[in-house]
């Protein structure tokens, strides 16, 4: 059956949702707003959520492709998706193979330190409390998550870094870092969920270091459209 929006079941920052005539599916519809700085920077990027939509279905097809069970399902038009049900286990998962953003503040160092490991943090997805950072202790304390998930979701964060990282850096683009969403589906499956597009990764060009993410919306650098657009070209006519 072709699925169709039913009620809104949520607005978010960047994505609304919707029900569908299948409660085992809701479709994701992707916006123009943008918001920066825990929620106090607010603007709109003309044209972001036709090229997050697109490039995050299809990067999260490649993913599945190398094993990484995601929540995709099927692209329904430039800004909707089809995407499996979940219940979002409330941690941000955090990858970095480049020191940028709050790594560089936190810990007093410049942008631009290549890492010999990537690291992984967590933040908890909790909006009021500001995303505080915890670590996997923390998580089990709160019940975040169990011992279980928490392993296999570094696992498929890692693996998400290996192929993305590869894939990237063929285009002439260098992964700085990015923030992973993992989903429970109603059966328990682990699954990446969210999406994955230039406002939840850092991607720099290879040769020139130039910011091709949301960072030139953050750091008010101009040139945010065209920025969208060219690490959405780079990537969409690879396929
Ligand atoms: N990130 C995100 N949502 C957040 C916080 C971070 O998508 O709420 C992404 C961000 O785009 C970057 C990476 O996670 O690619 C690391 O972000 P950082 O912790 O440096 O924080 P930021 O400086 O982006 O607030």
């Amino acid at each position: 059956m072709e699925l169709t929006k039913q009620a809104q079941m949520y607005e978010g920052k960047a994505k609304k949702v919707f029900a569908t005539e299948d409660e085992n599916y809701v479709i994701v519809s992707y916006k123009d707003d943008a918001t920066a700085n825990d929620g106090l920077k607010k603007g709109t990027i003309s044209g972001k959520g036709v090229i997050n939509n697109q490039m995050s279905n299809f990067l999260m097809q490649i993913l599945e492709k190398e094993g990484v069970p995601t929540h995709f399902v099927k692209e329904i038009n430039e800004r909707d998706t089809v995407v499996k049900k979940v219940s979002i286990v409330p941690l941000e998962v955090i990858i970095r193979n480049i020191s940028a953003g709050h790594f560089a503040q936190r810990y007093g160092v410049e942008e631009g330190i290549v890492f010999d490991e990537p690291t992984i943090e967590f933040s908890y997805k909790n909006d009021d409390l500001h995303d505080p950072l915890l670590n996997e202790y923390h998580a089990l304390a709160l019940k975040l998550a169990t011992k279980d998930e928490i392993a296999l979701i570094k696992q498929m964060a890692f693996k998400v870094n290996e192929v993305l990282k590869a894939y990237f850096l063929n285009l002439g683009v260098k992964l700085v870092d990015f923030k992973l969403e993992f989903g429970k589906t109603a059966d328990g499956t682990i699954v990446l969920a969210d999406e994955i597009s230039p406002d939840t990764c850092r991607f720099w060009d290879a040769k020139t270091n130039e910011k091709l993410d949301k960072d030139r919306f953050r750091r008010d650098m101009g040139g945010v459209e065209d920025a969208y657009t060219e690490i959405f070209g780079r990537v969409m006519n690879e396929k």
